[in-house]
Formats: C-alpha cells, sequence, structure tokens
C-alpha cells in the first residue's frame, strides 16, 4: 500500500492542475491515468488536435482564396493531409510531454493504469503490480466520452465521433455531420476547407444550442455563405455503414448516403469502471458525480471536478475547479465565478461569449440595455480584410454593470479574454468604454459597443 496526501484519477486539464496546483501547496501528490500520455480528452483527442487542423485548415484556404486580395501570388495550392496530421500529432506530443515534465518538476507521482476506488480512501490499480493507493484526499477528474443516438452504430471508423474525425486519412467526399454544437461545427468546418461536402444535421430550429441567439444566427449565415450545408429541426433516427457507403435515416425524410458519418451530439460524464459502488457514491439523473460548492461528494475526503460533475465541458472551467478544489482542502479558500467563465468557439468566424445570453436575461426579467458594434465599423478588421461579425455587450438597465457580452469575428476568442476579467471585476459598460484600447486593434470594438450601449459610439 502506497500512501500519499491526495490522489488524482485523470490527468486532463481538471486533473493534471489540481496535482500541480496541490503540489504547490505542499501536498504529496499522486497522479493516476489509464490512457499512455497525459494531458486528457483535451490535449489528446479534444482542444489541442482540433485547433491544429483548425489552424491548418485554415492556411490552405487562406493560401487558396485570399492571398491574391494581399497581392500575394503563389502557384498551384495542393493539400498535403499526411503532413498536417504530422504536425497536429507533432503538436499534441510537445503538449503532453510538457504536462509529464510539470509533473516532474513538481515531484508528482505518476501512476499508470485504471484506477478503482476499493474504499473511500483507498483505490487499487489495474497495472502489472496491481499497485494499491491510499490517501486522506482523492479527486475524482475523469472528464467525459462521447456519446451517440439510437439507431446510430458507431463502428469507430466510418461512422464515428471527433477523435477519428481528427484523423481521417483523407477528405471524406461527402461528410454527415449529426449536431451542431461546437465540436461538430468546428471539424465540419476543417474538412469542408479540406474539401468535403459537408452537410450538418440538427434536432433544434438552430445551431450551437445555448449560444446567444442573434450571434446563433449570424454564425449560421457566415457558414452556409462558405458552403457548410444545413438541415435544421432534423432528427436522425439512425446511421449505419451499407456496403463503400453510410446511410443516416432522417425521419419523414428519404436516407442520406455519404461517405462519412461525424457523430457529435455532446458527451457524457465517465466514471465507467471507477467502483463507485463500493463506496456507496450514486450519481445524478445525467450520470454526473454530484458535488457541493466546494467539490466534495457525499463520501468524507473523495470530490470531483471537470466534465464529471455539472457545467459547461470545457478545459479552462475544470482548470478553474481543479485550482479551487485544493485550494479549498489546503487552505479552506474555494471560489469560482461561474458567470465570468467564457465559451469560444474556434470556427471562422470565431464565436465566443462570457455571462448572459439575450435570452437568459429576458426570461428572468431582467432590464438591460444593448451595445452593438460591427467589425466592419474597426480599422485593424478593414486591414485584415474580416469584416463579418459584431461584438454585442448586455449591461444591466439601471446599474451599468456588465452582464454578457458576446463576439462573432476575427479573433473573437481572444478579445472574450477583456470581457471576462470586465465581469469578474464587475466592471460597468462605462468601465470599458473609458478605458483606452490601443489603435488600431480589433479590442476597440468592444470599447466601441460599450459606448454605444449609450448611443455614443464613434464609428457607427
Ligand atoms: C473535439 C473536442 C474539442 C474540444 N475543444 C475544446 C476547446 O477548444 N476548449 C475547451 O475548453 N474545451 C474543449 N473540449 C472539451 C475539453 O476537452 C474537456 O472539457 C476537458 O478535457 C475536460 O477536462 P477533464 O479534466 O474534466 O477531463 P478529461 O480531459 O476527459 O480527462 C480525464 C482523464 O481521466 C482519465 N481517466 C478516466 N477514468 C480513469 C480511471 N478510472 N483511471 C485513470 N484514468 C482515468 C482519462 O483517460 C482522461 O485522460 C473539446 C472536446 C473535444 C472532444
Amino acid at each position: 500500500m502506497k500512501r500519499h496526501d491526495l490522489i488524482v484519477i485523470g490527468a486532463g486539464p481538471g486533473g493534471y492542475v489540481a496535482a500541480i496546483r496541490a503540489a504547490q501547496l505542499g501536498l504529496d501528490v499522486a497522479c493516476v491515468e489509464k490512457e499512455a500520455a497525459l494531458g486528457g480528452t483535451c490535449l489528446r483527442v479534444g482542444c489541442i488536435p482540433s485547433k491544429a487542423l483548425l489552424e491548418s485548415s485554415e492556411h490552405y484556404v487562406v493560401a487558396r482564396n485570399r492571398l491574391a486580395e494581399h497581392g500575394v501570388r503563389v502557384g498551384s495550392v495542393e493539400l498535403d493531409l499526411a503532413a498536417m496530421m504530422k504536425r497536429k500529432d507533432k503538436v499534441v506530443e510537445g503538449l503532453t510531454g510538457g504536462v509529464a515534465a510539470l509533473f516532474k518538476k513538481r515531484k508528482i507521482t505518476r501512476y499508470a493504469g485504471q484506477a478503482r476506488f476499493t474504499a473511500p480512501r483507498r483505490v487499487a490499480i489495474d497495472d502489472a503490480d496491481k499497485t494499491e493507493l491510499e490517501a486522506k484526499h482523492i479527486l475524482i477528474a475523469t472528464g467525459s466520452v462521447p456519446t451517440s443516438l439510437p439507431g446510430v452504430e458507431l463502428d469507430g471508423d466510418r461512422i464515428g465521433t471527433s477523435t477519428e474525425a481528427l484523423a481521417y486519412p483523407e477528405p471524406p467526399k461527402r461528410l454527415v455531420v449529426i449536431g451542431a454544437g461546437y465540436i461538430g461545427l468546428e471539424m465540419g468546418q476543417v474538412w469542408q476547407r479540406l474539401g468535403s461536402e459537408v452537410t450538418v444535421l440538427e434536432y433544434l430550429d438552430r445551431i450551437l444550442p445555448g449560444m446567444d441567439g442573434e450571434l446563433a444566427k449570424e454564425a449560421l449565415k457566415l457558414f452556409k455563405r462558405q458552403g457548410l450545408a444545413f438541415q435544421l429541426g432534423c432528427r436522425v433516427t439512425g446511421a449505419r455503414v451499407h456496403g463503400d457507403r453510410c446511410v443516416v435515416e432522417r425521419e419523414g425524410d428519404e436516407p442520406l448516403e455519404c461517405d462519412r458519418v461525424l457523430v457529435a451530439v455532446g458527451r457524457k460524464p465517465n466514471t465507467e469502471g471507477l467502483g463507485l459502488d463500493e463506496i456507496g457514491l450514486t450519481l445524478d439523473e445525467r450520470g454526473r458525480v454530484p458535488v457541493d460548492d466546494r467539490f466534495a461528494t457525499a463520501v468524507e475526503g473523495v470530490y470531483a471536478i471537470g466534465d464529471v460533475i455539472r457545467g459547461p465541458m470545457l478545459a479552462h472551467k475544470a482548470e478553474e475547479e481543479g485550482s479551487a478544489c485544493v485550494e479549498g482542502i489546503v487552505t479552506g479558500v474555494c471560489h469560482i465565478n461561474y458567470d465570468a467563465i467564457p465559451g469560444v468557439v474556434y470556427t471562422d468566424p470565431e464565436i465566443a461569449a462570457v455571462g448572459k445570453t439575450q435570452e437568459q436575461l429576458e426570461q428572468d426579467g431582467v432590464e438591460f440595455r444593448k451595445g452593438v458594434f460591427h467589425f466592419r465599423g474597426n480599422g485593424r478588421a478593414r486591414a485584415l480584410a474580416q469584416l463579418d461579425g459584431f461584438v454585442k455587450i448586455l449591461a444591466h438597465a439601471r446599474t451599468d454593470r456588465v452582464l454578457g457580452v458576446h463576439i462573432i469575428g476575427p479573433r473573437a476568442g481572444d478579445l472574450i479574454a477583456e470581457a471576462a476579467v470586465a465581469i469578474e471585476f464587475g466592471a460597468s459598460s462605462e468601465d470599458l468604454a473609458r478605458s483606452s484600447h490601443a489603435h488600431p486593434t480589433l479590442a476597440e470594438c468592444l470599447k466601441e459597443a460599450a459606448l454605444a450601449v449609450d448611443g455614443r459610439q464613434i464609428h457607427a
């Protein structure tokens, strides 16, 4: 039996950040990970490889279609998919190796294998030595896994999830994406840029469920203009491989033939094989580990964070929870402001949001004022030749406090950081409007949108 102060199960962004923070705070930390590489879904088959492919595929499109506008002539542009995939794998390797180096630096003991509870403060690992560990505190950070739909048979190849879509051997001629959330749209856009005919099927009558409706509407318009096809209000009843094709069945419509299907209908908390029964820990109705506001479960000494608990399934949310949880254990202070956690879709155009949507405010009966500024009125956007999209700021009608910021357009994912800080610090739209923003930058659109809350925008 090996003893530590804290055992972290899972080395995704939640688990590895918790382990590092706990080691900084002086705990003797162990981390158990069943995959060979550290970094979890995010680094291995999520955020990082998808962004690497989005970046590479964007270069391909820019070289083909947009350089001429800048007066740059190139010869014929060809796709070298193998090189693109190799680069993606290298980016992933660099980062997962980086986490291993950080573990070493912080003297975190790494165990390879699947961890299973045998008692509230004990876990067994399925490694060759049948290692058993004991700790005062155990943190479940086992993340999530993709889900499917009834009748949609995942074959791990042609009918697959984002994991397969990150490594198709060639662009499928026709790709059907089921689900218009951020994962379906990002991966759909990668393959559309690389030459696939992409059709996105979505059950709801809109894309990007949960995001501000005005943003989603603008995004749909711009994606369609790029050549992505959408069928909204479409109920998929099945998908199967049939000879050398895939067939997708839709309620009230003809079956749709294609070469590959990407199922992107969501993810579910991953608690399989964790032995939660052994410690009497029951899950909620959606299969999540229930926790209190200090991330403690109903079993003393056992905590949970990240995708395996409630809240948005996002890497940075898992990271914040990882740090907050161990800070709570060691110092007693545990705090997260969920209103200030941004969400980003890394498509072109980028889409980013923090705080409340307009629909949420309307539903809650909160009176607000709205300031909108379009990128086409911004000098830097013109220099970049990226004029689509806008910044929208929602501020409380009486106090002027910033309640929500929604951006669609160039570098929205970077611009949203200012808005997240504003919300975290309880800023008013007047605070944003009075802050000097360097010229010419895209960030000036935030200042202009803040001025627009009061009808004082200059460049529109
Ligand atoms: C295609 C894709 C793109 C994404 N893009 C983004 C993005 O751009 N931005 C963003 O914020 N989020 C993104 N996400 C979501 C993000 O990856 C997750 O929210 C994040 O990884 C959750 O972190 P986590 O630590 O909770 O869990 P995970 O990253 O899932 O890590 C859990 C780890 O636990 C391990 N594990 C599970 N059970 C056991 C066990 N019993 N014993 C030992 N180890 C175990 C797993 O192997 C895994 O490594 C994306 C996801 C996908 C699929």
